[in-house]
């Protein structure tokens, strides 16, 4: 799983390649998979916001669209599978949040927007902890075509499941909300979904792999036709 974290100028860095990194060996340990992070700097003093339906304020459409396009700008589509945008707690003017993830919306990427709490790391790794769980049904849907919520129900022995509400949200009697006051890390969900994550985050790196080996190619192409260009050019 590749990330890129664009990280407010606020946050000790230090702090966060730790947090990275625990989050790193409790999803490996579930999963298998290894985290791969990449780290930016941001100011993020300065973001506009909208009102939700529910009166939230969240970035505008327009700045998260331009943020995910300067990333694809390098990126392409499957060059990293997340960003998250790590905003420090004095610049989190988004009032009723904690975070937030955005999975394919303007490009094939999961954006997640997390609070960063100066005084309180468990807050911090929770709300982080909790949106990266949040993409994982739209990913494997996305990339594998398979629909989690039936399979998650046969396995658990329930009828129905909805994996946003029923587990990240906490909301069914299997699992509790991800980052309520106590909460104990749970790695049973993580554990029946490796062998899907695995497969998805390969065909993500399969395509992003053939996107670039296309790329090379016009490169090559276009690299000899310029070359027989001017061997006409020297003839004439
Ligand atoms: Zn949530």
């Amino acid at each position: 799983m590749r990330t890129l974290i664009l990280l407010d100028l606020k946050i000790d860095k230090d702090e966060a390649l730790a947090m990275c990194d625990e989050y790193a060996e409790f999803y490996e340990n579930n999963t298998g998979i290894k985290c791969v992070w990449l780290v930016e700097r941001r100011d993020f003093s300065v973001v506009p916001t909208l009102p939700d339906a529910t009166g939230d304020l969240r970035p505008t459409d327009k700045f998260r669209k331009d943020l995910e396009t300067e990333v694809h700008s390098r990126y392409r589509d499957y060059g990293v599978d997340n960003i998250v945008m790590w905003v420090h707690e004095d610049n989190f003017v988004f009032k009723g949040l904690w975070g937030v993830a955005w999975a394919y919306n303007f490009f094939k990427y999961s954006l997640l927007l997390c609070r960063w709490d100066k005084d309180n790391s468990t807050n911090t790794f929770n709300t982080f902890f909790h949106e990266l769980e949040h993409p994982s049904d739209t990913l494997i849907k996305k990339e594998l075509g398979i629909d989690i919520n039936p399979l998650i129900a046969n396995h658990f022995g329930v009828s129905t499941f909805n994996y946003d509400r029923g587990y990240v949200h906490g909301e069914s009697d299997l699992f509790t909300y991800i980052g309520r006051r106590g909460y104990k890390r749970d790695g049973r969900m993580q554990q029946f979904l490796a062998p899907y994550l695995t497969r998805a985050y390969k065909v993500r790196k399969e395509k992003h792999e053939k996107d670039i080996g296309l790329m090379k190619q016009v490169v090559f192409l276009l690299t000899k036709l310029v070359g027989l260009l001017q061997l006409a050019v020297n003839k004439k």
